[in-house]
């Protein structure tokens, strides 16, 4: 596509993504992001092999292996005697297996190394504290509207402007959304604060009735980081920014596995959030002629399967090699959408129904005979490669 001009909304995981691709490819991207600066929350992000191989492919992979975990399996264990009834290695035969291995991350390390790779690449211009409210199109262009009133134009827009794209929303108008009755805390605690050895370098998953909390080191094994899921009725927010209070998830976890007691207690001041687990039915399409959407806000999924993100990746590779190999944006954008909307739709329905299963088994009082969800074979998901897919 040579020179052409997109402009990226929202500077996420997915738009950064996006933008680095695409000028990998020779094409000149503008994000405009509407935060005063790159910035995400102190949480953790599981990137499974599929994922993984998109970064690795965009340069990525030694930044990476400074600040990735590498968990040695999946484990769930019993709510309160913390043995294990589940066991699948993340091993060198799995990395063979995939081509890329599984990674545990902070999220503001994986946006850190996305924004180092766009400041670097001449291609990509970011601007900051551009909140974009509609796009306005016609045969020659597109011209972004923001908040203030100015405006961008450029040949294509891709809107990666999260779960609550306001740009989905003119497309599509509001869409359904239907709660999991699920709350989803999640924490960050110093490693070196806690008992050595507490938590295990593994994807760790303690289950027990009505509520299942996951933990995994990240950042060099630095921080330990935490997501606890609660069964909550009467709060339905999402939101990134939402602050809770760690002694109200204290109260929740009483009589768990004394790891689950100690993270809790030693959760960094002001490092806990809270938002609700909300699921929505797929989209039946993403594009305009010039318009296309990317990420959660194409395909918002609720997070047991972990692939929120790593969608968003798997979509910039797509989106990129198809506006590179097509002369009009609008080609592109149907091959993009072709390659992707059936596949996020599947993620988007089993992420679901994991969430289901994982809260459906045990809710009685019988914690002695507690199974958790299960796990079906991901290869499904981990499996796709679309680097090869799209060279
Ligand atoms: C509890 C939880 C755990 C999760 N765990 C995982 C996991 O382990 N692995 C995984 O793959 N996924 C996970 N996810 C999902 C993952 O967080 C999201 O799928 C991912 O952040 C989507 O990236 P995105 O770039 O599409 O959107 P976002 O990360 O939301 O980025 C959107 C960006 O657009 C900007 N923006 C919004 N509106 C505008 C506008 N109008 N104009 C300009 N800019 C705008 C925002 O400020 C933001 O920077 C989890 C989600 C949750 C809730």
């Amino acid at each position: 596509m040579g020179t052409t001009e997109i402009a990226v909304i929202g500077g996420g995981i997915g738009g950064l993504t996006a933008a680095l691709a695409m000028a990998q490819r020779g094409i000149n991207v503008a994000v405009y992001e509407q935060a005063r600066g790159l910035a995400e929350i102190g949480a953790g992000l599981h990137v499974s092999p599929n994922g993984v191989k998109v970064l690795h492919a965009l340069g990525l992979e030694e930044d990476l292996a400074q600040v990735a975990g590498r968990p040695r399996s999946i484990v769930t264990r019993h709510f309160a005697t913390g043995v294990p009834n589940f066991e699948s290695a993340f091993d060198d035969v799995f990395d063979a297996r995939y081509g890329a291995p599984f990674l545990s991350l902070h999220r503001a390390d994986l946006l850190a190394i996305l924004a180092k790779a766009v400041t670097n690449e001449a291609r990509v211009q970011l601007t900051l504290g551009s909140r974009a409210v509609r796009v306005d199109e016609d045969r020659a262009g597109a011209s972004v509207v923001f908040e203030d009133g100015s405006r961008a134009s450029a040949a294509a827009v891709v809107a990666a402007d999260g779960v609550h794209s306001r740009l989905r929303a003119n497309m599509h108008g509001g869409i359904t959304t239907k709660f999991t009755g699920h709350v989803a805390y999640r924490g960050m605690a110093s490693t070196a604060e806690l008992p050595v050895g507490l938590v295990e370098p593994k994807f760790n998953i303690w289950v027990g009735p009505g509520r299942h909390f996951v933990a995994y080191p990240v950042r060099r094994g630095e921080l330990t980081n935490y997501v606890a899921l609660v069964e909550e009725e009467g709060w339905t927010e999402e939101s990134w920014t939402t602050k809770a209070d760690n002694s109200v998830l204290a109260a929740a976890f009483e009589g768990w596995h004394e790891t689950v007691r100690a993270l809790v207690s030693h959760t960094l001041r002001g490092q806990c959030y809270k938002w609700a687990l909300l699921g929505r039915d797929p989209l039946p399409f993403w594009s305009t002629e010039r318009v296309t959407l990317l990420g959660d806000a194409a395909h918002p999924m609720v997070p047991y399967l972990a692939q929120g993100a790593v969608m968003a990746i798997e979509d910039a590779w797509v989106l990129a090699a198809s506006l590179a190999s097509t002369p009009d944006a609008a080609t592109a954008f149907s091959t993009y959408e072709r390659a992707r909307l059936e596949r996020t739709a599947s993620i988007q329905t089993a992420a679901w129904e994991q969430g289901q299963l994982n809260h459906s088994v045990g809710r009685g009082d019988d914690g002695d005979h507690f199974q958790g969800g299960g796990f079906s074979d991901p290869s499904w998901i981990y499996g796709h490669d679309v680097v090869a897919a799209f060279p």
